[in-house]
């Protein structure tokens, strides 16, 4: 679904990434993990054309989309859930859901869409009339999750979906996702601090150290892996 190769991008002198290859399978959720400052968030922002890369190839299923403009990007498949919960807070739960389902210009998707993000995210069917700036943190994770499903993604991009969540919460957004992959066949490019948790449910998963793949495995080799675990996943 998804190849990257050679993939380098800098913040002016900073090199954020060294050479990156990936290889994403369609319908598999892959863990991007490693500390702060590793280099995740970029290795997103750099597949979904909201940074160029300096060097490197992107192909999302054969066709080479490097340095695309995010807008044609989501046309071809993609979506980007950033960091920090990607959601407009004046407007509410639906007017988020509805404009996150415009791209596929479909208006019964409009309607049907989002009453399948209500049955995905129940806490949302409640507050759908709720501007966004009123619900907690978890319902905003899945508010944004649910806005980027209406653009009805082949390929889904989630960056810390569990940052500062209670662990109920964080769980409850984990099981979706594995649901969502399992029901729909979404592949999944899961960015992760919590290293245990993102394990649970990839299946494969990669660890990035200085902008540098230093490991790629099946997730269940890796969570077996004393090396990579101390060095790399404080776990
Ligand atoms: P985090 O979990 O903290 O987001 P990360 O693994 O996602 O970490 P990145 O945010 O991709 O890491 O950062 C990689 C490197 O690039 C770091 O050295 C960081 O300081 C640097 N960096 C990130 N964003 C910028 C920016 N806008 N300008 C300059 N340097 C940046």
């Amino acid at each position: 679904m998804l190849e990257i190769t050679g993939l380098v991008a800098a913040y002016g002198p900073v090199r954020a990434l060294n050479g990156i290859d990936l290889s994403v399978g369609q319908g598999a959720i892959t863990a991007v993990l490693g500390a702060n400052g590793a280099g995740k968030t970029t290795l997103l922002r750099t597949i979904s054309g909201l940074l160029s890369p300096a060097a490197g190839t992107v192909r999302l299923a054969g066709r080479d989309i490097t340095g695309g403009k995010p807008e044609d990007l989501v046309r071809l498949g993609m979506a980007h859930v950033p960091e920090g919960r990607g959601v407009i807070v004046e407007l509410t739960v639906e007017e988020n859901l509805r404009l996150g389902g415009l791209w596929r210009r479909d208006r019964a998707w409009l309607r049907t869409g989002t009453t399948a993000m209500f049955d995905l995210f129940p806490p949302l069917a409640r507050r759908r009339h709720r501007r966004a700036e009123t619900l907690s943190g978890g319902e905003r994770q899945m508010l944004a999750i649910g806005r980027a499903l209406m653009s009805k993604p082949r390929l889904l991009l989630l960056d810390e979906p569990s940052l500062g969540l209670a662990p109920r919460t964080a769980a409850q957004i984990v099981a979706t996702l594995s649901t969502l992959r399992t029901e729909s066949g979404l592949t999944l490019l899961l960015v992760e601090q919590n290293a245990a948790t993102a394990l649970s449910i990839a299946d494969r998963a990669v660890v990035l150290n200085l902008g540098r793949k230093v490991a790629d495995d099946e997730a269940a080799s890796l969570a077996a892996d004393d090396r990579v675990r101390r060095a790399y996943l404080e776990m």
